[in-house]
């Protein structure tokens, strides 16, 4: 019996035990993980650890030497396979069960994958884990071309490593341009200017019909007929939350286990948080993301997986306070550190601050005169200051926002 179960060994879950903790949540706490390793990075799979620049030594999250501090008992290597509301139990896929008094969803999302003829063959990749990462670094090493199925995070991240591992690399979306859900038009030139410098070629509006190869992929075919050549393809096609089992014992699930600002499921003894989970997001919800304040939504990011499950930690602590982050991300590609903060999504000015042909710009977005969000290249300070100026929902003078001579933070009094 535990007095905490949480189901998902990664950011969420591992964020959450430990703010449960720091709550004064006194009761025994138990996470369940299937995958081998304890909770670890997955940033850098696609980043540092693919450009063979760090090993998987540098990945843990957390030391087991705090996970003991805590009290926080890891069973790594372990699917929970059903829970039972009724009796609060969790059978696992070792025979085991564990009762609990409380009990938190953070089973993340796995790679929707490709479905068309040819999928089945090897050389083909998606990447959402470290065994994925490790077989991309490998067949990288064996490879001379790859095409990149997607041109979203994973895609560009992944297109990035390779070509820095020398391979020859095109990249296929579906969308007239890249990032078309997280960033506008802008943003998506400036990237696709800096891998097409780099050497990337770019295949925009254009589905995938079929893989061609005997055993191994050797050639992907585009609805087009044209035909690209590749010893390996990686397809990054955005993600699905792993549902199933909060569905099966009779959670409310909507693209996502639903939650509310509290990080409640429709059960009041279980809480959920991270990328399977789908919560009303203030910021998104104001700039139109959603259908009205309450519209729920996932967002698939540490950010958010940290910050919701403080909140359900609280919750589970009896010190319930709402979800209320300003949403942020970052993306490395090349030299270029890309950070997001707030949401470009409804923005009716765009102000930018810098030079885009220097590499190192910000891009601020503002609705009724209100900054909403804002998109800065090599620009951590600028980052920073932005994140603090739309939590306090500033209506600044987009003049005084271009002037690179006027710090950004300084306009919070504004
Ligand atoms: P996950 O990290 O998906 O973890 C869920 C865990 O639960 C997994 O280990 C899963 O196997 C396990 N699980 C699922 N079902 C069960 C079950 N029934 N029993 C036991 N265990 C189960 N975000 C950023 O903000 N910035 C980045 O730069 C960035 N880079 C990324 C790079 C890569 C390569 C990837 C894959 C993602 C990246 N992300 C990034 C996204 C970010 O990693 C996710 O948003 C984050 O991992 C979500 O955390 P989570 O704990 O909700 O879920
Ligand atoms: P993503 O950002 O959703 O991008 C997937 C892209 O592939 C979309 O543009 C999608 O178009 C396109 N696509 C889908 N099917 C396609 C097909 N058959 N042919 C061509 N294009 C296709 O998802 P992702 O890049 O796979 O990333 C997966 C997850 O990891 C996400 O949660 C992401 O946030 C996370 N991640 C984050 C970072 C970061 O924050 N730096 C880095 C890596 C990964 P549609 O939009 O039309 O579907």
């Amino acid at each position: 019996m535990a007095d905490l179960v949480i189901i998902g060994a990664s950011y969420a879950g591992t964020q959450l035990a430990l703010a449960a903790r720091a709550n004064g949540f006194a009761g025994n706490i138990t996470m369940v993980g299937d995958e081998p390793h304890p909770p670890y990075q997955r940033p850098p799979l696609s980043k540092a650890f693919l450009r063979n620049e760090v090993d998987a030594s540098s990945l843990p999250l957390q030391s087991p030497e705090r996970f003991a501090e805590e009290r926080i008992t890891l069973r790594t290597g372990v699917t929970a396979l059903r829970i039972e509301r009724e009796g609060r139990k969790v059978e696992l896929s070792d025979g085991s069960e564990i009762g609990y008094a409380h009990l938190a969803f953070t089973t993340g999302a796995r790679c929707r994958t490709l479905t068309c003829e040819g999928a089945g063959l090897g050389n083909v990749h998606y990447l959402r884990n470290l065994a994925d990462a490790c077989a991309i670094r490998d067949a990288a090493s064996r490879s001379r071309t790859a095409v990149v199925i997607g041109g979203g995070f994973i895609g560009l991240e992944v297109a990035a490593a390779l070509r820095t591992l020398g391979v020859e690399v095109a990249v296929v979306e579906m969308q007239d341009r890249l990032l078309q859900r997280a960033v506008p038009p802008l943003i998506s030139t400036f990237l696709m200017r800096a891998h097409a410098h780099q050497g990337v070629r770019f295949h925009l509006s254009s589905r995938v019909r079929r893989l061609l190869g005997h055993g191994s992929v050797e050639a992907i075919e585009l609805e087009s007929g044209e035909v690209i050549a590749a010893d390996m393809v990686v397809a990054g096609l955005g993600v699905v939350p792993n549902v199933e089992l909060a569905q099966a014992c009779g959670l409310v699930v909507d693209n996502g286990i639903v939650v509310d600002r509290y990080a409640r499921t429709s059960d009041p003894r279980i809480v959920a948080a991270g990328d399977c989970a789908a919560y009303p997001n203030p910021w998104l919800n104001a700039v139109g993301q959603g259908v009205g304040p309450d519209r729920c939504m996932r967002v698939e990011s540490i950010q958010s997986a940290n910050d919701l499950a403080r909140v359900a930690a609280a919750t589970l602590a009896g010190r319930a306070t709402p979800y209320e982050a300003v949403p942020w991300f970052w993306s490395d590609q090349y030299g270029y550190k890309l950070q997001m903060a707030g949401a470009s999504t409804g923005h009716e000015q765009i102000v930018l601050r810098g030079d885009m042909e220097s590499g190192k710009f910000t891009a601020l977005y503002l609705r009724d005169g209100t900054l909403i969000g804002a998109d800065t290249v090599n620009r951590p300070i600028d980052h920073l200051a932005a994140r603090r100026l739309i939590a306090a929902r500033v209506r600044p003078d987009p003049m005084a926002l271009q002037d690179e001579s006027i710090p950004l933070k300084s306009l919070a009094a504004a």
